[in-house]
């Protein structure tokens, strides 16, 4: 069931909505959060929230331009506002205790998105966190975050799971390769862990390794074969 609770914080869209982004309200409670989202004062919003127990609020028009982004970048996009829908999945985040996702919200959050990349025509590649589109500003939704769940349904893009091999990559090549791939790399250790929180959230520390290489290695074999899509 979607609630509507409008939010005055939006404008007019000046590119086609391409992503999707999701996030973590990281606030004590989803009460407090759909407050911030809806006061004028806090220039901020998203498109729909999920709360835990899997109840939507619709805040923004998808035809409209919500302000969840911020500073941000992906694949050559910096308006990212501009080009994508967000959703701000109920969560304390890591300032008020993080914790894992109930599966009654991630049910939802999958219901919900499922309409969005439809009805937009989204690619996986683009269903990003706030964390891979503003490495050196934020972590959400974080490395709880199940994105092997969205990636059953088709929703994301699936860690790469075979056996690959390390490229073997100095820190530089690396880096270009993440440019490449379509993450920001100006802070380089922000953009090594955005990387790591999203597609290896087991060791998130900020330092490439045989294994940040291999999968990005086979991530960026996808993309420029156009495999990802
Ligand atoms: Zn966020």
């Amino acid at each position: 069931m979607i609630v509507d609770t409008p939010s005055p914080n939006f404008n007019d869209r000046d590119l086609p909505v391409s992503m999707l982004v999701l996030h973590y309200t990281g606030m004590k409670t989803a009460a407090a959060a759909i407050a911030r989202l809806t006061d004028a004062d806090s220039q901020v919003s998203a498109h729909y929230l999920v709360a835990e127990d899997g109840a939507v609020v619709r805040m923004v028009d998808e035809g409209k331009r919500a302000w969840h982004a911020g500073a941000s970048y992906w694949r050559g996009i910096r308006d990212v506002n501009s080009a994508s829908i967000g959703i701000e999945i109920v969560n304390p985040g890591h300032e008020f205790g993080y914790r894992p996702f109930p599966a009654s919200q991630i049910e939802a959050v999958i219901r919900l998105a499922s309409g969005i990349v439809k009805r937009h025509a989204i690619s996986r590649a683009n269903v990003v966190g706030h964390s891979d589109i503003a490495p050196a500003r934020k972590i959400d939704p974080g490395e709880l975050f199940p994105w092997d769940k969205l990636a059953e349904y088709g929703l994301a893009l699936a860690r790469p799971g075979r056996a690959h091999i390390d490229p073997g990559w100095k820190d530089e090549a690396f880096l270009l390769a993440l440019e490449r791939y379509g993450y920001d790399i100006e802070d380089r250790e922000a953009a090594v862990r955005a990387f790591q929180r999203r597609w290896r959230p087991g060791t998130i520390d900020g330092i490439v390794d045989g294994q940040c290489r291999a999968m990005l290695w086979a991530l960026l074999l996808d993309h420029e074969s156009g495999a990802e899509l």
